[in-house]
């Protein structure tokens, strides 16, 4: 393996338990927003902060506690990323 997909490999264990597709077992690849796509089928995944993201934007007005029952990512992790201003929510 080069640098830069043990580099890549590091970024996804950091953020995310899901190294690998469950759909086929390929390799996750990076997207940036907490987006991650398989290299061998294309499916797109999402780590807890791409979840919380993609929940808020299709539900405005969402609260902490909606979108924690909604994702299954903790509130405390949520209040932690409003706080690190990667995502808003409600008002
Ligand atoms: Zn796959």
């Amino acid at each position: 393996m080069d640098r830069l997909g043990k580099a890549l490999e590091r970024v996804v264990d950091a953020y995310s338990r899901q190294g690998v597709c469950e759909v086929c077992g390929g390799k996750l690849i990076f997207q940036g927003c907490g987006e991650y796509v398989c290299e061998k089928c294309g499916d797109l995944v999402y780590d807890d902060y791409g979840k919380v993201r993609r929940y808020v934007e299709t539900h405005t007005g969402a609260s902490v506690i909606d979108t924690a029952e909604a994702t299954g990512v903790s509130q405390d992790a949520i209040r932690m990323m409003i706080r690190e201003h990667k995502i808003r929510i409600g008002s």
